[in-house]
């Protein structure tokens, strides 16, 4: 439990403390998100590298950094402490000392989500609302109704058209109040943001509300600590809205604050070709993002209008990392490479992670002593129509061992 000492505009720098704003910059705007911020002074004091040794498997073990005020908020459906694999075949292959694969995937609503949503509703349950809302590709969504259900709480759910068929059918599983937006994800944000402040639910939308951040960075506190504190030269993950990277940020940067670690990771953002706003504002060393139409594959990633672009062109920068786009084709090839070199099952915008790091690769951006961590983000059985397109044909036969050998022999090899 920690409690906040001030929320920070990334913006223009202003600071409120937390009882002042609710979610963004009032000078600023929506524009202006918010960074969490803690008394550092005093934490350096209480807390150590085996300060974490103690807590639960999940990501309440680093309550200390997490912005929750009560410890009847804490829910039990566990969100963290997902495996990171160590894939040294895969790092030879690449030219690279070590890489690893975090698997977001495992969380109890199969993306990383989960970190934001388990703080999130316990940020609801401290401030004692009545229901809860948010805008959302698909697993943002799934993964509120989820803790929501836990909670008690009423979730109000806004989803574009194009989501997946299995993200709508896990929000009704799970009680949401789903409403289909005949649209985009920007047009279900609009349509969120307004019903949101019009019956005055608590808003979930990770690139409004600044504790969401504080939860999403404790995938980046889990690598640190895989690794015995000894992080990564680069930390490479997809960006849609850039919550997922700027929590990956924050992470490094509490610890580095902390004095718990020494270095900060390059950060590498990945975009899909046909949507990347951010990585075009990087190449280009834009102060502000110009938004596009989009439209990809990688459904978790299709946002062309990025809510929290300042928070992440920021990682990008002061990490001294980079951004680099991957085409449909190369996110969906790299599901079934991912999972045959790793063993793990990645939905399009997990994959597009991977597929980034291979594009680099192939474009000689890595250095042969680099440490990578890539970070997955959600399940391949979250969208089994794109890992469909991705694979061949099952072998067909008859119930005969006859025919089983005759097509066995048809097979190349
Ligand atoms: C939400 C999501 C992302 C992107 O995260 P942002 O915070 O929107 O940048 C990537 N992959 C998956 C699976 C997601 O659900
Ligand atoms: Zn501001």
């Amino acid at each position: 439990m920690a409690v906040p000492q001030a929320l920070r505009c990334v913006l223009c720098g202003k600071e409120y403390s937390p009882g002042e704003v609710q979610y963004t910059c009032p000078s600023c705007g929506l524009d202006g998100t918010l960074d969490v911020l803690y008394d550092m002074e005093k934490l350096r004091k209480e807390i150590s590298r085996n300060s974490f040794l103690s807590g639960p498997p999940n990501l309440w073990r680093y309550r200390e950094l997490l912005p929750v005020e009560r410890e009847s908020s804490y829910l039990p459906l566990a969100a963290g402490n997902t495996p990171l694999y160590a894939v040294p075949s895969l790092a030879s292959e690449l030219g690279i000392k070590d890489l690893w694969i975090k698997d977001d995937g495992r969380n109890p609503t199969a993306s990383l989500k989960d970190r934001a949503s388990a703080v999130g509703v316990a940020k609801a349950l401290d401030f004692r609302q009545s229901a809860i809302a948010c805008a959302s590709t698909g697993n943002a969504a799934s993964s509120l109704a989820g803790f929501a259900a836990v909670a008690g709480l009423p979730a109000y759910i806004f989803v574009p058209r194009r989501a997946p068929a299995a993200k709508v059918a896990q929000l009704l599983v799970y009680g949401a109040r789903v409403i289909l937006v005949e649209g985009n994800y920007e047009a279900a944000f609009h349509l969120a943001t307004e019903a949101i402040e019009h019956y005055g639910w608590y808003n979930r939308n990770c690139a409004i509300n600044p504790y969401l951040v504080e939860g999403k960075k404790t995938c980046g506190l889990e690598i640190a600590e895989e690794l015995s504190w000894e992080v990564p030269d680069r930390v490479v993950i997809s960006v849609g809205d850039g919550c997922c990277i700027s929590g990956i940020y924050k992470a490094f940067r509490d610890l580095l604050d902390l004095g718990l670690t020494e270095r900060m990771p390059k950060i590498t953002g990945v975009q899909a070709a046909n949507c990347a706003p951010l990585a075009k504002a990087i190449e280009e060393n834009a102060s502000r993002v110009a938004f596009v139409e989009g439209g990809t594959v990688a459904d978790s990633i299709d946002v062309g209008a990025p809510r929290n672009w300042a928070k992440a062109l920021r990682a990008v920068r002061e990490s001294r990392g980079s951004m680099i786009t991957v085409s449909d084709e190369a996110i969906l090839q790299a599901i079934p490479t991912l999972a045959r070199r790793s063993g793990v099952f990645a939905e399009p915008a997990g994959s597009a992670a991977f597929a980034g790091l291979l594009e680099m690769a192939e474009r000689g951006l890595l250095g042969s002593s680099e440490r990578i961590a890539v970070v997955i983000t959600g399940n391949g059985l979250k969208d089994i129509e794109s890992a469909r397109k991705s694979v061949g044909e099952p072998l067909r036969v008859d119930p005969d061992l006859k025919d089983l050998q005759r097509k066995l022999r048809e097979i190349p090899s």
